[in-house]
């Protein structure tokens, strides 16, 4: 039996926005680790692991994960807080990758073991035109990719009208471009009926709104996208927002993929149960973790829901591993969304997973199969970029209303 005797934060990346949680035991040389990593509040999520949530689980069995779980998650009495779940979830990946190491298993092989040989990720295409997209998807599906994600540049990519040729106000708030609904009506449609003339039905091919449509606009989008038969649509309503879905099951068949920025479980649950979303996209390290993860994949399964865990530029090698474990485990799993990290980042992070022709493979190393290496790690942060604030970009519609993403 090991206990948690000591944990702790270790910030890398050359910003320092990845966060991993290193939890120790009592036992010689028996330790985890887990993905804590937050793009704007590194430091905040730092402190709710080492001050907040961490102390308390000192001395416990490191093996009662859902015990150490519950515990955690109700110990600052307010719960499902997006800093809380990261910090929780960086805990709670280092005690399934204990339990594995104590018990010589993969982690995967912990959920019920492997559904699937290899877990089929998508790739991320895009192009400042429709031929250097197209261009970016033949790459893709060269390399092996069977669905790959289609984006007219980045956020709101295909939306912008510039200064030149907007209306604005004499009082205007300058900016170079402004988001306007209508064109991304008129852009994105154009930009699948291109790509599906050129690469016919084979590839599978998915768009992210970035939640920037009005909602009656999403439903609009929803239905014009229908003819080109996407894998799925995704995030085309803000969280806010999430009830427009029952409008757009009434009026389309276009799968749709949302999750990603929810936090809390009355998010996600009408959207399974009421069947009003296709894909689940939810971030395992936003979701506090394994443990919620492995119960939103089983919830999904009975009411005919597949998973995509979120991944994203921002994210670690470590969730990426755990994704991976519940991907290989989860008979709900539909797709996993790829990541990349340069040769040097990936360095520090001995056992991480192997993207090759389009799937992940595991190690097959018991535990997580992961590690890092802490003086890597320390090289690798650039401690005066960790001083810089972080803050998500902002787009503004022509009066100069922001656009939530
Ligand atoms: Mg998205």
């Amino acid at each position: 039996m090991a206990n948690i005797k000591e944990i702790q934060c270790i910030r890398t990346r050359s910003n320092g926005t990845w966060v991993i949680v290193k939890v120790i035991t009592d036992q010689p040389g028996l330790y985890g680790i887990g993905s804590a990593s937050d793009q704007y509040h590194a430091e905040t999520v730092v402190t709710a692991v080492e001050q907040g949530v961490g102390p308390k689980l000192i001395g416990r069995n490191a093996g009662h994960i859902e015990d150490n779980w519950q515990s955690a998650f109700t110990s600052g009495y307010w719960r499902n807080g997006s800093i809380l779940n990261t910090a929780l979830a960086g805990i709670d990946m280092a005690l399934w990758d204990i339990k594995g190491k104590e018990a010589g298993l993969p982690v995967y092989q912990l959920l019920g073991g492997p559904c699937r040989a290899a877990v089929p990720c998508y790739a991320h295409a895009s192009g400042s035109d429709l031929v250097a997209l197209e261009d970016d998807v033949r790459s893709y599906m060269e390399e092996g990719y069977q669905v790959i994600r289609c984006q007219l540049g980045g956020y709101g990519g295909g939306g912008f009208i510039d200064q030149s040729d907007a209306r604005l106000s004499k009082n205007a708030w300058h900016k170079p471009h402004f988001f306007d609904d209508e064109a991304y009506l008129e852009n994105i449609p154009k930009m699948f009926d291109y790509l599906r003339s050129k690469l016919g039905f084979k590839p599978k091919l998915t768009h992210d709104v970035h939640e920037h449509l009005r909602p009656q606009n999403a439903v609009t989008l929803s239905k014009l996208l229908e003819p080109y038969r996407l894998y799925f649509l995704e995030d085309v309503l803000p969280p806010e927002q999430i009830a427009w879905f029952r409008l757009i099951r009434q009026q389309c068949t276009t799968p749709q993929a949302m999750g990603e920025l929810f936090i809390n479980p009355h998010e996600w649950m009408p959207l399974i149960t009421e069947r009003l979303i296709d894909f689940v996209r939810v971030r395992v390290s936003k979701a506090a973790g394994i443990t919620q993860c492995r119960k939103i994949a089983s919830l999904c399964e009975w009411f005919g829901i597949n998973t995509a865990w979120q991944e994203g530029g921002d994210n670690d090698p470590v969730n990426q591993v755990a994704a991976m474990h519940l991907d290989l485990a989860s008979w709900s799993f539909g797709i996993q969304e790829d990541n990349h990290f340069n040769a040097e980042e990936l360095d520090v992070f001995p056992g991480h997973a192997i993207l090759e022709g389009g799937y992940l493979y595991t190690n097959d190393q018991s535990g997580l199969g992961i590690d890092i290496n802490e003086t890597k790690a320390a090289q690798l942060l650039d401690i005066e970029q960790t001083k810089i604030p972080r803050h998500m970009s902002e787009d503004r519609r022509l009066d100069g209303t922001i656009v939530r993403p």
